[in-house]
C-alpha cells in the first residue's frame, strides 16, 4: 500500500463513520457517533530493505527457482522473522551448523558474512555454495586482511556475539584481531606493540562510533582505519531519516527483528533524539491500542532488513482506527543496487 492508498483508507474509514451518523440520524434525534480520532504519521525515508538484504533474498528466490528444493541456509538469512518465513514457505531451510547440511547439498550463506573456518567447513562436505554476504561487509573482510597482511594487529568495533562480527574475525588467525565493543573497551583496550589498525561492524551507532573511534586514535594517534568507519551507507541513513522524524513524535515504532543490530540502533537514535516513546514491533499486529493512547504524533521507520510489507501493514491497522494524515520525511535518496553473485547474476 502506498501513503496515498493509507490515506485513502484513512479516508474510508471517515466515509464509514459518516454512514454511520446518516443512519443515527435517520433513526431519530440520537447522539451523533464520534468521527474517527486524528493520528498524525511521520514516515522515516529511507527505511526498510538495503541493497544487501534485497540481493541477499533475490538470491535465495533465485536459487530456488533455478535448483529447486531445498535450498540451506545458514543463519537467519537477514535478521528478520517474516522474511524468513516467508523463504521457507517457497522452500528454504534454515541451519546453524553445516552438520544439518546433507554432503553435496546447496548452501547460501547469509548477508551477515562467515568466517574462513566456514567457507573452507562447507567445501570439505562438498556443499554448493552461493555466497550472500553484503558486499559491503565483505568490503570490511578484506580491510581486515589487508591490514594484518601489512603485519597490523586490527581492532574491530563491535558486538560481541552478533554473527557480522564473528565472520569478520574469523578472516584472521587467532590473536590477529580484538573485539572492542564500547567507549570504556576502547579506553581500555591493550594491543600487542607495534602497529595497528581499525575495522567497525557496518551496522553500529553512527555517533556511538564516532566517540570509540576517537578515543582509539587519541590512544593510538598512528592507528589506520577507514575516515568516516565502516558503517554502511544504508545503516547510516536510516539512523539520520529516524532522527529527522523522532523529535515532538509521542511514540516512535521501528518495524524490525529484535535480534537485528540495525534495528536495535535505530531504537536508541529515535530515543536520543527526542521521542516520547520508542517500541521495536516485529509485526504490525503486536501493536496493542492501549500503545497508541494519548499519542498524536507517531514516527514509523523500519530497518534494513524489514520489508516494506510491514510498514504497509501498520499503515492499514492505523487506518482502520484512525483518521490518519501520513507524512514522508525524506532526508536520503538511495539508487544502490548490488549484483547477484554467478552463477545466478
Ligand atoms: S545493512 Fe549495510 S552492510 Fe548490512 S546488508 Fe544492508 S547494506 Fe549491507
Amino acid at each position: 500500500m502506498s501513503i496515498r492508498d493509507s490515506r485513502t483508507e484513512a479516508g474510508e474509514g471517515t466515509s464509514r463513520a459518516a454512514t454511520i451518523v446518516e443512519r443515527r440520524a435517520a433513526l431519530g434525534n440520537r447522539p451523533y457517533a464520534p468521527a474517527l480520532p486524528p493520528l498524525a504519521v511521520r514516515l522515516a525515508a529511507p527505511r526498510g530493505f538495503c541493497a544487501g538484504v534485497e540481493r541477499a533474498v533475490r538470491i535465495v528466490e533465485a536459487a530456488l527457482l533455478r535448483f529447486g528444493r531445498p535450498v540451506y541456509v545458514r543463519h537467519q538469512i537477514v535478521h528478520n522473522d517474516t522474511v524468513v518465513a516467508e523463504l521457507e514457505a517457497k522452500g528454504a531451510i534454515f541451519v546453524e551448523d553445516l552438520a544439518e547440511v546433507p554432503e553435496g547439498a546447496r548452501l547460501v550463506f547469509s548477508a551477515h558474512g562467515v568466517a574462513k573456518a566456514v567457507t573452507a567447513a562447507a567445501a570439505r562436505r562438498g556443499l554448493a555454495v552461493l555466497d550472500a554476504t553484503c558486499p559491503l561487509v565483505g568490503k570490511v573482510h578484506r580491510e581486515a586482511e589487508r591490514h594484518a597482511a601489512a603485519g597490523r594487529h586490527v581492532l574491530m568495533v563491535g558486538h560481541a556475539g552478533h554473527p557480522e562480527v564473528a565472520g569478520t574475525i574469523g578472516q584472521l588467525p587467532e590473536g590477529a584481531i580484538t573485539l572492542v565493543e564500547t567507549l570504556a573497551g576502547a579506553e581500555a583496550v591493550l594491543p600487542p606493540p607495534g602497529p595497528l589498525a581499525f575495522v567497525t561492524q557496518t551496522t553500529l551507532s553512527v555517533e556511538d562510533t564516532a566517540e570509540i573511534v576517537a578515543a582509539l586514535r587519541r590512544r593510538f594517534p598512528g592507528i589506520v582505519g577507514p575516515k568516516r568507519e565502516d558503517i554502511c551507507y544504508a545503516t547510516a541513513n536510516r539512523q539520520a531519516a529516524v532522527r529527522a522524524i523522532a523529535a515532538g513524535a509521542d511514540l516512535v515504532v521501528v518495524l524490525g527483528g529484535a535480534h537485528s543490530s540495525n534495528t536495535r540502533r535505530l531504537c536508541e537514535v529515535a530515543k536520543r533524539a527526542g521521542a516520547g516513546r520508542v517500541r521495536l514491533l516485529a509485526r504490525p499486529e503486536d501493536l496493542a491500542w492501549e500503545e497508541l493512547r494519548g499519542v498524536e504524533v507517531l514516527g514509523v521507520t523500519a530497518s534494513a532488513s524489514a520489508p516494506e510489507a510491514l510498514v504497509e501493514g501498520l499503515l492499514r491497522r492505523l487506518a482502520g482506527r484512525f483518521a490518519l494524515a501520513v507524512e514522508e520525511r525524506r532526508t536520503a535518496v538511495e539508487d544502490v543496487v548490488f549484483r547477484l553473485p554467478p552463477p545466478l547474476g
